[in-house]
């Protein structure tokens, strides 16, 4: 596919046009041009709001440790050394917060769906995982069918950990592969020899966890397609339900820790759609259905189902295949979406916890969605999920710059990255355009200057 598009035009050109940085777009606007604190209250008033109309929530909650700080890390993390007192003083505070919710709120949260982030939240030993457990039983109220997952890392999780999980109602697990080759792992300082990730997923498979997610990042150090192309062979030889192939966001400049990454071990661009359009290939030809712009799924995944039925949703947590309209999130920088606004907690836990013992939430920022951001993000997400623009909805939602932003898309079509469908009433992302998914998507952001003039972005390849 790349090859073919080499030959009738100049790869560089359609980078140079197209590989510029985007935002991620699961929220929109970008974080980083929401406004300061929330005025005091909001959180709770948004809450009470949502439980009104007695409607579900889905709950994040962010664990912000890890023993070891991988270098390409983008997540809020902290490194803190395996002491059973981090772990003690972070569920002191998440009690608090679930208190001052449950105090303010008039009757308890619906949850819909848990999932534990980080960090790492297997940082947390089993006793503290029941205990965390205890708690949300303590203030939620769980749907009958609510589903719980939860991220980890395979080198450091456990059998009792697993089994804890297990027991308490996880039945989807995410392990952060990153890559198998060991150049790679070693120059990200992240180890986890393949032996001990089978063993991990074994482990999983006889506990009885019904969805298993690996996440493998293309754009690290020391990593070509050919070296890639082990690593997915080795991801299909283990059977994932999920994949998630993230482009690595390398930003030291945002991120002074990926300073420690050697950029010129880095695959160029051109290698780096070689890498994706590889994997792609192996992907599919293993019967894995490609999902969203960067996710695949074993076809009988409740995740393919939702692609293939245009119900797929694009949350923090990634792609879903259900989601509440709201989420609350609990710990030090996660993020709610409560009655059209989003709220984010201090990712500083010193910060949010402190706020906490002084009676407050330690909320840094927070933007409440206009009508029109509405409209825009349904555009994006539409695009990001489904892979499609309906010129209906495009003249619908962008009214007058519905002309100007078709010249554009028909010059994305022009270089391979969107097609014309058959009927003529939308635009579909090619297979070749997956990986420039987010630079069209810039087509429908009204702050895109904005965003790009407050903080940096990641390049789409
Ligand atoms: S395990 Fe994840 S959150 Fe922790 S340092 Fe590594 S990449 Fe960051």
């Amino acid at each position: 596919m790349i090859e073919a598009i080499t030959k009738s035009e100049d790869l560089d050109e359609i980078l140079k046009k197209h590989g510029h940085p985007a935002p991620r777009y699961v929220a929109y606007p970008s974080p980083n041009l929401w406004k300061d604190s929330p005025p005091s209250g909001e959180r709770i008033r948004r809450l009470r709001s949502v439980l009104s109309r007695g409607m579900s929530i889905d709950l994040y909650v962010h664990v912000p440790f890890c023993s070891r700080l991988c270098y390409y890390c983008g997540c809020n993390t902290e490194i803190r050394t395996q002491k059973p007192e981090y772990g003690d003083k972070y569920l002191i505070s998440l009690r608090k917060e679930l208190e001052r919710i449950n105090l303010c709120s008039e009757g308890m949260p619906r949850v819909s769906s848990v999932h534990l982030g980080g960090g790492t939240p297997t940082f947390l030993s089993e006793n503290q995982l029941t205990s965390m457990m205890s708690l949300f039983r303590e203030f939620l109220e769980f749907n009958p069918e609510a589903e719980f997952s939860v991220e980890t890392n395979p080198e450091t999780v456990t059998p009792i950990q697993l089994e804890t999980l297990r027991e308490l109602g996880f039945s989807r697990i995410s392990l952060g592969i990153q890559d198998f080759n060991r150049d790679t792992q070693w120059a990200i300082n992240r180890y986890h020899p393949y032996e001990r990730v089978r063993f991990v997923v074994e482990t999983c498979r006889n506990l009885g966890f019904t969805s298993i997610n690996f996440d493998l990042v293309y754009g690290l150090p020391m990593q070509n397609s050919q070296r890639f192309e082990r690593t997915v062979e080795k991801s299909i030889a283990l059977e994932p339900d999920r994949i998630a192939l993230y482009h690595f966001a390398f930003l030291p400049e945002k991120m002074p820790h990926q300073k420690r990454l050697d950029a010129e071990s880095m695959p160029h661009p051109h290698e780096k759609l070689r890498i994706f359009e590889t994997a792609t290939s192996l992907f599919v030809s293993e019967g894995y259905l490609p999902v969203g712009m960067d996710h695949f799924s074993k076809p009988e995944d409740s995740l393919a189902e939702a692609f293939k039925c245009n119900r797929l949703k694009r949350t923090f947590m990634g792609y879903v295949a259900k989601s509440a309209k709201n989420l609350l999130g609990l710990g030090p920088g996660a993020i709610s979406y409560l009655d059209g606004a989003y709220l984010r907690n201090s990712p500083s836990t010193i910060v949010w916890g402190n706020a906490l013992d002084k009676g407050g939430f330690g909320q840094d920022l927070w933007h409440e969605q206009t009508d029109e951001d509405r409209t825009r993000h349904a555009l994006i997400n539409e695009l990001l999920c489904h892979l499609v623009i309906r010129d209906k909805e495009l003249t619908e939602t962008m009214g007058a710059l519905a002309q100007g932003i078709t010249r554009e898309l028909k010059s994305f079509a022009r270089d391979g990255i969107l097609k014309r469908a058959e009927d003529s009433s939308s635009w579909n992302l090619t297979r070749f355009g997956r990986p420039f998914a987010r630079t069209v998507a810039r087509l429908f952001d009204s702050y895109k200057m904005e965003a790009l003039d407050r903080a940096p972005c990641s390049r789409v390849a």
